[in-house]
């Protein structure tokens, strides 16, 4: 499903969906990065970020997923829309 709409509000992400709107906490966006940088370091239980990642930035990749920028700069989150 794409989001209607996106915006960034004090560090988090809100989506509007087509059945509502959601906001998600930039450190909850950067702890669940699925990038085989941020996996690898999980599976060795060594976070590559801080908690204080917040979001800065968002920008669409296509027609499929949203690219986010945090904080402490990291820009490789990639999250696809589903
Ligand atoms: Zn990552």
């Amino acid at each position: 499903m794409r989001p209607r709409a996106f915006e960034l509000l004090d560090g988090a992400l809100r989506i509007t969906w087509d059945d509502g709107v959601v906001c998600y906490p930039g450190t909850l966006l950067r702890a669940a990065c699925r990038c085989a940088t941020c996996q690898a370091a999980k599976r060795r239980d060594a976070p590559t970020f801080s908690a204080a990642g917040g979001l800065v930035a968002a920008e669409p990749v296509g027609e499929y997923a949203l690219q986010l920028r945090f904080a402490d700069g990291y820009d490789r989150s990639i999250f696809p829309f589903v």
